[in-house]
């Protein structure tokens, strides 16, 4: 099995053998869009995995290589030079529950769930948001109650992306009304296949249909599916939702699509089909285009930060900020270069549906300031009158 730290060259070679090259920087996904293709994502991730590529960091019993940091960059730099598949159904898997299990779950935990992650067998969902707990995410009041060794768990979530094909979600419940509503959360794995499990499609304008909302009727969990402590819910929700933006204000959102070289291929087609002859439509294109290199600097120096720190922390936020301002630019400029052409609804158009949606999930543009403000500036805080009362005693709007 592999051990030894590779060089650039090492794992170009190894990669030619599994994967065809690129023939343009185009960004290879809008996030799944419209698409749900599971499939081509899991015949790639099962051609990754002997050799630990996809995970390259995690160790090589649940489909990694034990790669130290300099190595796991070397292979995400020399995989976006290859035909990469649509990852983004396996997406909370990979970056969120296996970093999350990796840390926090328990050695048993670990070996039921992370092969699995790894090779693309099994598809996870991330079950936070309820009708009256987005932002405010610690207000979730889905119940989990003791019954012996299980628990119970009942209530409704909603926005659960990938929830129509998911075998596993990450679900935060209520263990505890009786403490401030940060302290009684609990984190579980619940089996979305269970007949207690009612999942219930939302479709997007973008045509995504496996968005959902779930209903949750009792279903038995065993302790063994606890993931983390008992109480300890929202300190594994903020290192999650760490994860989630460091990855959305990344490669994901064409943060990383091009080189430091030349134009980006977005904006050469543009230039090929003569949309910008016009001084104004020029005026908007390099504003995308500075947008696009400021993301890009910007989810270097997060990345780099996350590398020497060991785990992702609120500058993600700042490189979600800038990711999703450089997504929208584009996306929008792109449906003003078609012309009329794009008032009509199509594949092409996929991006520009998209678009409003990268301000709200994974926390909107709003949160993200104040965590920047808060976390990184050190502002004062914005007043919180509810961080003193049992979680039972607040008002609720239901
Ligand atoms: C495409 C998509 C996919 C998603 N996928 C998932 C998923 O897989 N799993 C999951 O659990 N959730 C998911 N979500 C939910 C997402 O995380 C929430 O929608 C988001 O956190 C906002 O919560 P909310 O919709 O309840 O809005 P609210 O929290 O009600 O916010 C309404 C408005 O008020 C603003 N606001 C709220 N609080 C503050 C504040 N303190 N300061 C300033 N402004 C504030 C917000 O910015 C927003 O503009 C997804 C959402 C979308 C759109």
């Amino acid at each position: 099995m592999p051990s030894e730290s590779l060089t650039a060259g090492e794992i170009h070679a190894a990669l030619d053998q599994l994967l065809d090259h690129r023939d343009s920087d185009a960004s290879g996904t809008v996030l799944g869009a419209g698409s749900d293709d599971l499939a081509a994502g899991r015949q790639f991730l099962q051609l990754l995995f002997e050799g630990g590529w996809m995970v390259p960091a995690w160790p090589t019993q649940y489909g990694g290589r034990d790669a130290d940091a300099g190595e796991v960059t070397r292979i995400a730099n020399a995989l976006a030079d290859y035909e990469v598949a649509d990852l983004y159904p396996y997406g909370v898997g990979l970056n969120l529950v296996g970093p999350i299990l990796l840390d926090r779950g328990s050695v048993e935990q670990q070996d039921l769930w992370l092969r699995s992650i790894a090779d693309g067998s099994e598809i996870w969902c991330q079950m936070f948001s309820e009708p009256d707990a987005g932002s405010d995410l610690a207000n979730a009041g889905l119940r989990a109650n003791r019954d012996g060794g299980d628990w119970i768990l009942t209530g409704s979530k909603v926005w659960t992306s990938r929830g129509a094909y998911a075998r596993w979600g990450m679900c935060l419940a209520r263990t505890d009304a009786s403490v401030v509503k940060h302290r009684g959360l609990t984190m579980f794995a619940i089996d979305m296949m269970s007949p207690a499990v009612e999942v219930r499609p939302l479709e997007q304008i973008n045509g995504d249909r496996h968005f959902t909302e779930v209903f949750v009727s009792g279903a038995r969990v065993p302790d063994s599916n606890r993931i983390g402590d008992l109480g300890d819910g929202w300190s594994l929700t903020v290192e999650m939702l760490a994860h989630e933006r460091a990855t959305i204000g990344g490669r994901a959102f064409g943060g990383g699509d091009d080189g430091d070289q030349g134009l980006p291929s977005w904006l050469e087609e543009w230039r090929a089909a003569g949309c910008l002859s016009g001084p104004v439509a020029r005026q908007r294109a390099m504003r995308a285009l500075i947008l696009h290199r400021v993301n890009q600097l910007t989810v270097a120096r997060n990345a780099a930060n996350t590398s020497a720190s060991g785990a992702p922390g609120p500058e993600g936020s700042g490189a979600k900020l800038r990711s999703v301002a450089a997504f929208k630019a584009r996306a929008y400029l792109g449906k003003d270069m078609a012309g009329s052409a794009g008032m009509l609804s199509g594949e092409g158009h996929v991006e520009f549906l998209t678009a409003p949606s990268m301000s709200i999930r994974g926390g909107t543009d709003e949160v993200q300031r104040n965590i920047v403000a808060e976390r990184i500036l050190g502002l004062p805080a914005e007043p919180r009158v509810d961080k003193y009362t049992a979680y039972a005693d607040l008002k609720k709007s239901r």
